[in-house]
């Protein structure tokens, strides 16, 4: 996570992203948060926010549009649109301005929405009252989120970015500690597992109310790991095409289909003869451990997919 420590003053000093900048709009986008059904075996699961479209460049899209909107309202005033890449600390920002508060899995939740959320922001010359409201605390004793992190990545407020899945699938470049594969589980792009949990996020009337844009929907929940441990650059770039799972690059992804099909052959080996019997044919087993057996085997891959890929001891 060194992008976080680059730029540290720019992002609590908004005026040397802006010149002059004397306010932030921030902006709150829902995603959708429904339950998953299980993933089948062998495949991998993603994320819900990277499922849909691409939020990167489309809420920056709809941002721009606002910009416009405002500069020919405020002649005079500079508007510039940040969308997750600009250095923003967005969700202290976005809980400044009231859009919700941090609970303790480091997520912003908003009172009777949740935290499926992605955000954005507008930096601003204009000078803008704001709307922010006092800092509460949407947790109470509740401990749920720490207590379900299969890595023990939280604490109270504090996210362990060495050791969280989210981090490691989307932003680690390297080899992934052998000591967390295993609680990895299917995971092969992000992890949920914090925020579904969390009784904010649990269905109500009122989420199912609220909008979701039509761009976030749809997607697909998980991905088939023998497909993925055999993509090349073009299948990555195809199979991903408009959304922001693209982040990762090849071989990241290919590390996690490791991973996640390491756990996936030890379950299906420790599942009871019953279970095997009542799905004798989900896991392609022999394939996909040839497959990783190869992988391992293969000096020419990365030291990070040959890692993963090694059984386990
Ligand atoms: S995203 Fe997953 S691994 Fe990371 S803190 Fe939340 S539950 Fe833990
Ligand atoms: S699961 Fe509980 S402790 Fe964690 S963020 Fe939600 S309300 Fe807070």
């Amino acid at each position: 996570m060194a992008w976080m420590e680059r730029n540290v003053q720019v992002r609590v000093d908004h005026r040397l992203l802006l010149e002059g900048a004397r306010s932030v709009l921030c902006v709150a986008d829902r995603y959708p948060g429904m339950p998953d059904a299980p993933t089948a075996p062998g495949q991998g699961r993603v994320a819900r926010y990277a499922r849909g479209r691409d939020y990167h460049r489309h809420m920056k899209k709809r941002l721009h549009a606002l910009c416009d909107g405002f500069s020919a309202e405020h002649q005079g005033q500079c508007f510039r649109a940040c969308v997750d890449t600009a250095p923003i600390l967005e969700r202290d920002t976005a809980a400044a301005a009231g859009l919700g508060a941090v609970g303790k899995n480091t997520m912003l939740i908003q009172e009777g929405v949740g935290s499926w959320l992605l955000l954005g922001e507008i930096v601003t010359t204009a000078l803008i009252e704001p709307t922010g409201v006092p800092p509460s605390d949407p947790c109470g004793t509740c401990t749920r989120c720490i207590d379900a992190c299969p890595t023990d990545a939280l604490t109270p407020f504090a996210l362990d970015a060495s050791k969280c899945i989210s981090a490691l699938t989307i932003e680690h470049r390297g080899v992934i500690d052998a000591n967390l594969h295993e609680a990895m589980g299917d995971w092969i792009f992000g992890c949920d597992i914090c925020q579904e949990v969390c009784p904010h996020n649990q269905p109500t009337q009122r989420t199912s109310d609220a909008a979701v844009h039509d761009a976030y929907r749809g997607g697909a929940p998980s991905l088939e790991l023998l497909a993925v441990l055999q993509w090349g650059e073009a299948d990555r770039i195809q199979a991903l095409a408009g959304t922001s799972a693209t982040r990762a690059t090849l071989d990241m992804w290919r590390r996690n289909a490791a991973i996640a099909g390491r756990n996936a052959l030890c379950e299906h080996s420790s599942s009871s003869p019953s279970e095997a019997q009542a799905h004798p044919s989900e896991l392609p087993s022999e394939v996909l451990a040839e497959a990783l057996d190869a992988l391992a085997a293969d000096g020419r891959e990365p030291e990070m997919i040959r890692q993963a890929a090694s059984p386990r001891r």
